[in-house]
């Protein structure tokens, strides 16, 4: 007689889900609680992306949901990641790993089953091919219980099917970049959910740039400045420090109000209007921020 548990049906499984609030989380999410198993879901946040569709998403579902503040861990990513960088500036395999072991590690304290994910066979070329799924899941340490709900008959049979927790006939097949699939099942079931992509600033092209910039110079990079500069031109104003110069009056408040959280030295003309400009860096380059405000003020 094995020691696993065994169950002939869901009921009492209880599974911990990483949860965007997109369509595929929604989905995977939604293939699990079918089958009658209890799930709850965990959205992350950072300065480069936001927990808000995975509060309305979970909402949407009537399923318990968390935050995890995930700044730190993706921050010392960004300064060394051991699979390397998509595209842009995202560090996919590592960032996906570290989020599987957080949720592995509450799994283990709170007795939950299983640990899913709405990752999709072969969706991302890089990040979501059958060769990363794996380096993800072995790199999270919690490789044994990992589901991935959507292509789960595509995957080999995890134990977790094996030992008869999860029903594996009533999980999926999906695979590749068309959400045709998932927004019928969407469709069906009434969800309203997000726009797929666009939810990470790690992928933009733009702000990559800027983070590039930042990165590289030491100690630069930090939560404030990270979430800085999304705001207003950027500007290197010596080997060891950057300006940012509000583009609007928005760029302006959230500037000011970023610098003061970060205690960041801002400039604005004491007499008539103009951008706001915050420095980064060496404190010595004051009057070349000075200058640019002028600058701009002017134009
Ligand atoms: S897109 Fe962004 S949040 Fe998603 S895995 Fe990649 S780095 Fe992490």
């Amino acid at each position: 007689m094995e020691n696993h548990k065994r169950i002939t049906h869901q009921m009492g499984v209880r599974a911990l889900g990483a949860f965007s609030g997109g369509l595929d989380s929604m989905i995977a999410a939604k293939v699990l609680i079918d089958q009658g198993i209890e799930v709850e879901v965990v959205s992350f946040s950072s300065p480069f992306f936001t927990s808000d569709a995975g509060r309305t998403g979970a909402m949407q579902l009537g399923i318990p949901w968390r935050e995890i503040d995930y700044s730190q861990t993706i921050i010392s990513l960004l300064r060394n990641p051991p699979s390397g960088f998509g595209n842009n500036c995202n560090p996919c395999i590592d960032c996906h790993a570290g989020m599987f072991r957080k949720l592995g590690e509450i799994a283990s304290v709170e007795e939950f089953d299983l640990i899913f994910s709405g990752e999709v066979v072969g969706q991302r070329p890089m990040s979501q091919n059958r060769g990363s799924l794996n380096r993800v899941a072995r790199l999270s340490g919690f490789q044994e219980m990992l589901l991935r709900p959507l292509s789960a008959k595509l995957l080999p049979p995890t134990d977790l099917e094996k030992r008869g927790l999860v029903d594996r006939s009533r999980l999926l097949r999906l695979s590749g970049r068309s959400r045709k699939a998932q927004i019928l099942i969407a469709e069906e079931n009434g969800f309203q959910y997000k726009a797929p992509g666009g939810g990470c600033l790690l992928t933009d092209p733009n702000y990559c740039s800027r983070l590039k910039m930042l990165m590289d110079i030491p100690g630069l990079l930090n939560e404030t400045t990270a979430r800085l500069i999304r705001y207003g031109r950027i500007f290197r104003l010596s080997e060891d420090t950057i300006g940012l110069i509000g583009r609007s009056e928005e760029d302006n408040a959230r500037l000011e109000e970023l610098a003061l959280t970060g205690e960041k030295i801002t400039y604005a003309l004491p007499d008539r209007p103009g951008p706001t400009g915050v420095l980064i860096g060496n404190r010595d380059n004051l009057e070349k921020l000075v200058s640019l405000v002028t600058q701009y003020a002017k134009k």
